[in-house]
């Protein structure tokens, strides 16, 4: 690892300020992907600007009925916080299905949305990739692509984002709190993360400097909402599919009055499945209904090699999260 230089932010503008000014800084949130991407040589910051200790650390209600949730604040007391549980149980069971217990303790909400590709090319500092030097080739579109996307990938990279948490964020229509050296901006937390493009080395909007000190969920109980993942191994595997959805009946229960879909694994960021909502609304939860809307989403889906069987899988792990989710999958 290389030499660099750490220091504890006072407060939240102190340490944008340091940042901004500094193109070789970073801010340091738990650590848990940044570390062991200086370890790999992968990132290499020439300064290390501690937010993990800001007050940002905590869960609250707002007057209007949204609840803030502080950039601070670790996975693991998110997934446990009674309001969370009560409110936005797909955030809950998103944020259990990440990492492990000891990471989700480390994890920071802010860290976790802007944690970095799995992409074993990108962590590899030895191979050549696209996101981590620019021009460089994607090696995976050729080679090992069973994790990588179907759903709007580039030329030049074909990654995915790794966060569950943020697929569920995604389908709850959160919104993220960012601090620049020019003050706070708010924005849908589904245009933080973009598509790769020609410049896969940018994951987020986000100029530097900027950080995020909050996310926002909006008012109301959002119960009838789970998460699915699907992976290789019960535990501490990322996705390679995984649907957050958040459904609401109308009151005779016989239509679906709205729905929120995100997909998780399938791209360079939580895919909201816009094309699918469409279709749902205002349409009788069966499970002919589901399976068209699956499809009519993963219709513009394109397969590499090694990842043909991601397309029938998001559609079986979208039509049975509907099928919990409205209890009434009969056919019709
Ligand atoms: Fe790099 Fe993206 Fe290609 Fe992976 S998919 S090798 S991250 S450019």
């Amino acid at each position: 690892m290389r030499p660099f230089d750490y220091q504890q932010a006072p407060d939240a503008t102190a340490a944008v300020a340091t940042v901004a000014r500094r193109p070789g800084a970073m801010f340091l949130g738990g650590g848990t992907n940044l570390v062991d991407l200086m370890k790999l040589g992968v990132a290499t910051p020439e300064l290390l600007v501690d937010v993990s200790r800001l007050p940002l650390d905590t869960v609250a209600e707002l007057p209007d009925g949204r609840v803030r949730i502080g950039a601070a604040v670790p996975n693991s007391d998110l997934a446990a916080h009674p309001l969370i549980l009560q409110r936005y149980p797909v955030l809950s069971q998103a944020l259990l299905s990440g990492a492990s217990g000891q990471l989700r303790n480390l994890a920071t909400t802010g860290g976790n949305l802007l944690q970095r590709t799995r992409c074993p090319y990108f962590q590899d500092a030895s191979l050549p990739c696209n996101k981590r030097e620019p021009g460089s080739g994607c090696p995976a579109r050729g080679g090992y692509s069973r994790n990588h996307a179907i759903l709007g990938a580039s030329d030049s990279c074909v990654a995915v984002h790794p966060s569950d948490m943020a697929v569920a964020l995604a389908a709850l229509d959160a919104t993220v709190v960012i601090l620049g050296p020019g003050g706070e901006r708010t924005l849908p937390l589904t245009e933080l993360h973009r598509l790769p493009g020609a410049e896969p080395e940018r994951d987020t909007v986000l100029a530097h400097g900027e950080l995020v000190t909050a996310v926002d969920l909006p008012p109301g109980s959002h119960r009838r909402s789970a998460y699915r993942k699907v992976r290789d191994r019960a535990s501490f595997a990322f996705a390679l599919v995984s649907v957050a959805a958040v459904v609401e009946l109308a009151d005779d229960g016989g239509t679906i009055a709205g729905v929120r879909i995100a997909l998780g694994g399938v791209a360079h960021k939580p895919w909201r499945a816009e094309r699918a909502e469409e279709l749902l609304r205002g349409a009788q939860p069966t499970e002919t209904n589901f399976g068209r809307a699956a499809a009519a989403e993963l219709d513009a889906a394109v397969a590499l090699a090694g990842n043909a069987f991601k397309i029938p899988l998001a559609a079986n792990a979208m039509v049975a999260v509907l099928r919990d989710l409205t209890g009434r999958g009969g056919n019709g």
